[in-house]
């Protein structure tokens, strides 16, 4: 079989159907027309992303003695906002055109203007406004026809109770990291951690984004899985950068073992003029998407500022005591904050593979194969007796319970085993048991391997031992 190259444009359609046609993400409230750029994720999909976030947990919680996790409010005292600077600054800007009507992130059309052949004649964002007239629109191309920049507010806002008043107004949160500052104190003293160690939270996040698009990579409701690393204040450069390389370090890992394209990530040293007000180094982890090059994940070193803001404005001392020394400090903080919905995305783009192959009767066709990790795969293994004749489908049904206990199991009787097969592969089945009428006499069945094809005739009582030693 030869894998077949697709051009990035045919790569994002063909994943955007995959997804939909398997069930993995679709549009949300699709009956009334759907909510602009919402998406829920189906029977496959829940599962693909459980087993993300899991690994996720298992990798840096579970598994590291440096490491807590939590799981906090959504909606927090507005007063945490005012403290973080999100009340004043978590702004976007917008920039309509006044013909086609599209609106466009400010830093989205400075990205388009640099990278037009006249490109400007400066980066700086007060020079990029003032060329933005000579420019034509992305959508329409007609030239000068961009509205002022306008500030919009990105927090959602709701009411605390029925009474609409300024006292009970609340915001959702547009980030998982605050609640790991505000229960600082709280967590040292519960988990006995020494630093340095770190808070997880996995959780949603509500952005009332100007612009959303590009299937599910920039949304309003979407979920984070942040750290807030803290570390002792630094005396040198050298003592937070040691953190902040070996956060660098396992996010690549990690990358790597959800199978992330890694020609297809890299990252990017923010400047300072570009970073947020917190931040004194922040690392982009980009990935090439076929709608351009764009952030993936986010790493920065938000020094001592967060625990010291909600200090000041709680009154209530945040400090860490030193065990050892007795002395107390403020700790800095090194955050690595990855988004569940854009390792999806990155994740599927990744795996999505096509491949000529020759077909039983002997026609050449086209094999759509997810080649997911096993470890995230939505099913680690598919149970499909041959027909629904009753003898295969309870033989196939004992097997599946006999399995269910060690990986995750999908089972299906419907269709011609070419189509289920199809299915399996498009969905990153690692491995299919096939129960045919031999079974019934050998008391074997057919593994067939998602990536090879081979199939191998494995003793029943052995399929776990088998699965167990290529699942590993
Ligand atoms: P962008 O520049 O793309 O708006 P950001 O720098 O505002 O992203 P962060 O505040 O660093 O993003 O958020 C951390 C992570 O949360 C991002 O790296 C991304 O994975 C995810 N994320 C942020 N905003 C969105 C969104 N609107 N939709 C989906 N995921 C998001």
């Amino acid at each position: 079989m030869t894998s077949i190259k697709k051009t990035d444009t045919e790569l994002m359609d063909k994943v955007v159907r995959l997804a939909r046609n398997r069930g993995f993400v679709f549009p949300g409230s699709e009956i009334y027309g759907g909510l602009q750029n919402s998406w829920d994720y189906g029977p496959i999909g829940v599962e693909l992303k459980r087993n993300i976030k899991e690994l996720w947990w298992k990798m840096f919680v579970l598994e590291r003695p440096d490491m807590v996790g939590i799981d906090a409010n959504i909606i927090m005292n507005t007063r945490v906002w005012e403290a973080s600077g999100h009340l004043d600054s978590f702004n976007d800007t917008l920039i309509e055109c006044k013909k086609c009507h599209t609106r466009f992130r400010d830093d989205d059309l400075f990205v388009y203007m640099l990278s037009e052949k006249g490109k400007p004649r400066s980066t700086n964002t007060e020079e990029l406004l003032k060329e933005l007239v000579s420019f034509p629109c992305p959508e329409c191309n007609n030239v000068g026809e961009f509205t002022k920049p306008k500030f919009f507010h990105t927090m959602f806002r709701t009411n605390l109770g029925s009474i609409e008043t300024p006292e009970n107004t609340v915001y959702l949160r547009p980030e998982t990291a605050q609640a790991m500052f505000v229960d600082f104190a709280e967590i040292v003293r519960v988990s006995r951690k020494r630093l340095p160690f770190g808070i997880a939270q996995i959780g949603k996040a509500f952005r009332n984004e100007i612009t959303t698009g590009n299937f599910i990579f920039r949304l309003r409701e979407f979920e984070q899985m942040e750290i807030e690393y803290f570390i002792e204040p630094p005396k040198t450069k050298k003592d937070w950068e040691k953190h902040f390389d070996h956060w660098l370090k396992e996010i690549k890992k990690w990358l790597d073992v959800i199978g992330v394209d890694k020609n297809r990530v890299k990252e990017v040293e923010i400047p300072k003029k570009e970073r947020a007000h917190y931040s004194e180094r922040t690392v982009d982890i980009e990935f090439q998407y076929p709608f351009g090059q764009k952030e993936l994940y986010g790493l920065a070193y938000r020094t001592d500022y967060d625990i010291s803001a909600h200090q000041k404005h709680s009154g209530e001392s945040l400090k860490y005591r030193d065990p050892k020394t007795g002395k107390e400090f403020v700790p800095h903080v090194i955050e690595p904050s990855l988004g569940v919905e854009r390792t999806i995305l990155a994740v599927l783009l990744s795996a999505y593979t096509e491949e000529e192959v020759v077909s039983a009767k002997g026609e050449k066709e086209t094999r759509i194969v997810l080649k997911l990790p096993s470890i995230i795969a939505p099913y680690k293994v598919a149970i499909l007796p041959l027909s629904d004749k009753a003898e295969l489908t309870k033989m196939a049904e004992s097997i599946r319970k006999e399995l269910i206990g060690d990986f995750s199991v999908d089972y299906d009787t419907t269709q011609s085993i070419g189509k289920r097969y199809r299915r399996q592969d498009e969905i990153g089945t690692p491995y299919c048991v096939t129960v045919d009428f031999d079974s019934l006499d050998d008391k074997k069945v057919t593994i067939r391997d998602r990536d090879t094809m081979k199939q191998d005739r494995v003793e029943i009582k052995k399929i776990r031992e088998y699965l167990n030693k290529k699942l590993i």
